[in-house]
């Protein structure tokens, strides 16, 4: 009995593993194309400002950027925090970090940068994967992408479960 519990054990234990490798593999795909998304949405931004300012220029106005371009502006600051966010998570995943002072990648347990030997701060690698710090906004992107993904999944999944349904009922 022992060796069959420590064989299956030892297979669930392998199987986990992969499995965290695949779900951390997943998420990793989907911070780059979430990334990707909102690099795209700055430089629409940009080139709306940069109309704005021409406009402007064609009429030979001035431009007020505090009340005129605020809009486009605070949009930007958002989408370049949720890619800091994302891109933060995706070196947690990866078990790394960026030194506080000299902004190198290190190891997420280092306590001490080994370029600049600055102190780090002591970090839970847990609450660094967990998205709830990711802003609201950013947050439904997820979703909806999550839901993207998961209609395609469904789909493969519900074929390769028939596939092995039907191999199973032919071998009983
Ligand atoms: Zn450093």
């Amino acid at each position: 009995m022992g060796f069959f519990d420590d064989l299956s054990k030892k297979a669930s234990e392998t199987y986990r593993n992969t499995a965290e490798k695949t779900n951390k593999l997943t998420r990793e795909m989907k911070l780059k194309s979430l990334i990707n998304d909102d690099k795209g949405k700055i430089e629409k931004l940009y080139a709306e400002i940069g109309k704005k300012v021409y406009e402007k220029h064609i009429r030979e106005e001035n431009i007020d950027i505090k009340s005129e371009l605020i809009e486009e502006c605070s949009k930007i600051d958002a989408f370049a925090k949720e890619i800091e966010d994302m891109n933060t998570e995706m070196r947690a995943l990866k078990g790394l970090r960026l030194c506080t002072k000299c902004g190198a990648e290190i190891p997420l347990s280092a306590r001490f940068c080994p370029k600049c030997g600055a102190q780090q701060e002591e970090i839970n690698p847990v609450e660094t994967v967990n998205n709830s710090d990711v802003p609201v906004e950013a947050k439904e992107v997820v979703e909806q992408a999550n839901n993207e993904v998961a209609t395609e999944t469904v789909a493969e999944v519900n074929t390769d479960a028939n596939v092995e349904t039907n191999n199973e009922n032919n071998n009983q």
